[in-house]
């Protein structure tokens, strides 16, 4: 399997659950184990899920601003056409 991820991966949840207790006991603080999309393995974040939801609204705001400049240049070009 190629890993596209350059972070830390884990194979299966309870070694990452269990990398993360002992970040958790050695540094403090909470590190949450997740899937990931792009390698299939797992990660430790220690951003709280709330911080994954606003990247998401983050996205999607984005996502919208680009398809109103898609439609701004499609007008354009449909006025270009009529001139
Ligand atoms: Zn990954």
């Amino acid at each position: 399997m190629i890993n596209a991820c350059k972070k830390v991966t884990y194979t299966t949840r309870a070694e990452a659950k269990k990398a993360a207790q002992a970040v958790a006991s050695r540094f403090g603080g909470k590190r949450t184990p997740y899937a990931c999309h792009e390698c299939g393995l797992w990660h430790l974040t220690s951003q709280r899920p709330g911080d994954f939801r606003e990247k998401k609204k983050q996205w999607r705001r984005a996502v919208k601003a680009d398809s109103a400049n898609i439609n701004r240049t499609a007008a354009a070009e449909k006025e270009g056409d009529c001139a």
